[in-house]
C-alpha cells in the first residue's frame, strides 16, 4: 500500500500489504537483475542473492520509522501540472528550484531518488565497500521498482479517485500472486550501459504513467462481469472486518490486463541490471570477485550456471528456484 496512514482510516479496506509492487514482485525482479549481469559482476551479486532478494523491499519497512521516507517512492504527477511527465526537470536540483522541495516532499520524487541512489551506488562502488555496495544496490533496486509502477506516478493512488479504491494492491500484488506462475520471467536483455540515467528513469515514469487509464479502464471491465459475491470476501485483521478483492477477483482482473503487469515486471528486471551496471562502469569497473571473503567453490558455480540456465529457459519457477517464492514476509 503506498500511504500505510491512508489506508489505516478508510473504513473499507479493500485489500492489505504494506509493500509497493508487492514482496512477491520486488523481490523477484531483484533476483531476475542479477542473472542479466556480465560476468565481472556476477559472483558478487549471486553470492549475495539471498539478502538483495529478501531486502529488496527495506526501503518499504524504513517507511514505518522514518517520516521523510514516503515520497521517496512515487510522484504524484498530476499535482505537478499538465503533462508534467514530459515537462518537469530531469534533475532533482532543477526541480527544487522549479517546486521547491517541500513540494518534492508532498507530492513525491522517486525519478530523482533513483538518480541520487545511482550516485551513491556509484561512490560505493568506487571505494570498494561490500556492505555499502549492497546497500545501495538494494535501494536503488526497490525505488526503480516502484518508479515502473503506474499508480506511483499518479494522485489517483490507490484508484480513490475513481471509485476503484484497492486498485493499487490489486494490480500490484494480487494479480502478481495470481498469475506469476504463468509469466514470462525473461525477455532476452543483458545489462546495458546507460549514458543518460536521467532521461532513462525519466521514460520509464512516462511508460508507467501512461498504463494508469488503461490498467482504471480494465479494472471497470472487469468488474462490470464480476458479482459482488466473487469480487469481496471478508477477512478479519486488526481487530477488524475488512472487505478485501478475492484471489479470483485478481485473476479476473488480470486477464483483462493482457501482459501489462508481465510486462512491466520484465522492464523493471531489465532496468535494474542496467542501472547496476552502469553504477560499476561509472566506477571504473572495480575487481568484484576481490570484494568476495572466499571465491564460489566449484559447487557454487555449478548452481550459478543451473540458475542461470533455468532463468535463461523461463523455469525458475518450474524448477522451484524462484526466491521470493520461498519469502513470505519481512525477514
Ligand atoms: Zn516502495
Amino acid at each position: 500500500m503506498k500511504r500505510t496512514h491512508f489506508a489505516l482510516i478508510v473504513g473499507l479496506l479493500l485489500i492489505f500489504t504494506c509493500s509497493s509492487w508487492g514482496f512477491l514482485v520486488h523481490r523477484t525482479v531483484a533476483q531476475l537483475a542479477i542473472y542479466q549481469l556480465p560476468s565481472s559482476m556476477r559472483a558478487f551479486f549471486w553470492k549475495n542473492r539471498d539478502s538483495i532478494v529478501s531486502q529488496s523491499i527495506r526501503p518499504d519497512v524504513r517507511r514505518n520509522t522514518d517520516k521523510t521516507e514516503a515520497p521517496r517512492h512515487f510522484i504524484d504527477l498530476e499535482n505537478y501540472g499538465d503533462s508534467a511527465a514530459w515537462k518537469m526537470p530531469l534533475t532533482k536540483s532543477e526541480a527544487i528550484r522549479a517546486y521547491t522541495f517541500d513540494t518534492l516532499q508532498k507530492y513525491g520524487y522517486v525519478p530523482y531518488v533513483v538518480q541520487d541512489v545511482l550516485q551513491q551506488l556509484t561512490d560505493a562502488f568506487r571505494k570498494g565497500d561490500k556492505d555499502s555496495i549492497l546497500f545501495y544496490a538494494i535501494d536503488l533496486c526497490h525505488y526503480i521498482g516502484d518508479a515502473n509502477v503506474p499508480l506511483h506516478t499518479s494522485s489517483n493512488f490507490d484508484g480513490q479517485l475513481t471509485g476503484q479504491r484497492g486498485l493499487h494492491a490489486l494490480w500490484e500484488s494480487t494479480v502478481p500472486d495470481q498469475l506469476m506462475n504463468g509469466y514470462r520471467l525473461r525477455d532476452g536483455h543483458k545489462a546495458q550501459y546507460i549514458a543518460d540515467p536521467a532521461t532513462a528513469i525519466w521514460e520509464s515514469v512516462r511508460r508507467a504513467h501512461l498504463l494508469v487509464q488503461p490498467m482504471i479502464d480494465a479494472e471497470r471491465a472487469a468488474s462490470k462481469e464480476t458479482p459482488d459475491s466473487i469480487k469481496y470476501q471478508m477477512v478479519h485483521r486488526y481487530g477488524r472486518d475488512m472487505k478485501v478483492y478475492t484471489a479470483a477477483y485478481g485473476k479476473i482482473y488480470g486477464a483483462h490486463l493482457g501482459s501489462m503487469v508481465q510486462d512491466q515486471l520484465l522492464h523493471t528486471s531489465d532496468q535494474i541490471a542496467d542501472f547496476w551496471y552502469t553504477a560499476w562502469v561509472n566506477a571504473g569497473r572495480p575487481d568484484m570477485d576481490a570484494l568476495l571473503s572466499q571465491p564460489l567453490t566449484k559447487k557454487d558455480k555449478k548452481d550459478c550456471r543451473m540458475e542461470r540456465k533455468a532463468f535463461r529457459k523461463n523455469r525458475l519457477i518450474e524448477k522451484n528456484l524462484l526466491l521470493s517464492r520461498h519469502q513470505p514476509g519481512w525477514e
